[in-house]
């Protein structure tokens, strides 16, 4: 989806103000019509009420169609009740009504007539609009206009890796590499431990007031974790990118037995969103073509990569690593990162030659 912002002048945007608030009057007609006599489907509604709404409403024949589909769109998500739109809901609009006329302006229908209006959009938006497919979207947000476009971007190829970058979630850092680097740093360990201690103190007031202040406070620190994942992952994805390594992280299921382990067994991250920065690395990955290799996690924190022997007791504590048979120490999630990296190489057999880390 790319979103372009339209720049009408004032007798522009009236009229998409108008053609909009139009566009969603016929819509709610249409819908107690269809409700009314019970005929919820595309085709059969068109059949009884394209004509009359045209001549009601004077919208182009087009506009009438989009909005006839709008509304057997919301009847297919339920038909128990009348279906009902806002003031100024999205409008589709598809190609016979609006048009790229050049790389700064669209041409769109309006009730008075077809309008030329400049758009502004990002680098990222611009390349997105190159795989613009079918319709877009008349949006009116908090007084401003925008389309949203629907992009079909095809997938790159594949790279054939030269290796594997193995990735561990959350032993003592959100994530940490088989080549030795962290991914949290400590500006992201302050911000999380002071909402931490924020939320453990909000919780022992349990006023109301302090309940409100929790709900705001969890708000902020979703979106903290989310922006936190989306620049974990973006740098985890550049790194194998650069090296034309493959990736191999844990499986889905790894990551709910983790949430769902006794508490004495969770580690200091509990709470951390790692299903999300686990779909993050992996649409990012897909969008440069790097392989990603899910693994089974099971005993890749007491597993000793020197030596191969699994055992509880090679785990001293939280942080740190050290096998009982060989001796072989090292920090735990580094360990765990070479261990997955290991697994990941065994999925792909040409890659079984190169060394482990
Ligand atoms: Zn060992």
């Amino acid at each position: 989806m790319a979103n372009i912002q339209l720049k009408p002048n004032e007798r522009q945007s009236k009229s998409l103000l108008m053609t909009l608030e139009c566009s969603n009057q016929a819509c709610n007609y249409i819908s107690q019509k269809g409700f009314e006599a019970k005929i919820i489907g595309q085709y059969a509604l068109h059949k009884m009420v394209y004509k009359e709404t045209r001549n009601t409403f004077g919208l182009a024949a087009q506009i009438v169609i989009r909005c006839i589909a709008k509304v057997a769109d919301a009847y297919k998500v339920s038909k128990d009740k009348q279906a009902t739109f806002k003031k100024y809901a999205a409008q589709p609009y598809d190609d016979r009504i609006f048009r790229f006329c050049n790389a700064n302006t669209v041409s769109i229908w309006t009730l008075n007539g077809r309008q030329k209006i400049p758009f502004v959009c990002g680098d990222r938006q611009r390349q997105l609009l190159q795989y613009r497919k079918g319709e877009v979207d008349l949006m009116y947000i908090r007084g401003k206009w925008y389309l949203a476009c629907v992009c079909d971007v095809p997938d790159p190829e594949e790279i054939s890796p030269s290796n594997v970058l193995g990735i561990d979630f959350g032993v003592i850092n959100i994530a940490f590499d088989s080549l030795g680097n962290s991914y949290s740093g400590e500006a992201v360990e302050k911000v999380r431990q002071s909402f931490s201690k924020r939320r453990t103190c909000l919780q022992q007031i349990g006023t109301k007031a302090s309940k409100r202040k929790l709900k705001k406070l969890s708000g902020k620190e979703a979106r903290f974790r989310k922006h936190t994942n989306h620049c974990i992952s973006k740098e985890i994805v550049a790194g194998a990118e650069r090296l034309s390594f493959a990736i191999a992280i844990e499986n889905l299921t790894g990551i709910h037995k983790r949430i769902k382990a006794p508490r004495a067994q969770r580690n200091r991250l509990h709470g951390w969103s790692f299903a999300q920065l686990r779909t993050f690395v992996t649409y990012k990955s897909k969008m440069c073509g790097i392989p990603v290799i899910a693994i089974n996690p099971k005993n890749t924190s007491r597993t000793c990569p020197e030596c191969g022997s699994i055992d509880k007791r090679n785990r001293k504590t939280q942080a740190i690593f050290s096998c009982t048979s060989c001796g072989y120490t090292d920090a735990a999630d580094f360990v765990s990162a070479r261990n997955i990296r290991a697994l990941g190489a065994a999925c792909k057999p040409a890659l079984c030659s190169q060394p482990l880390v």
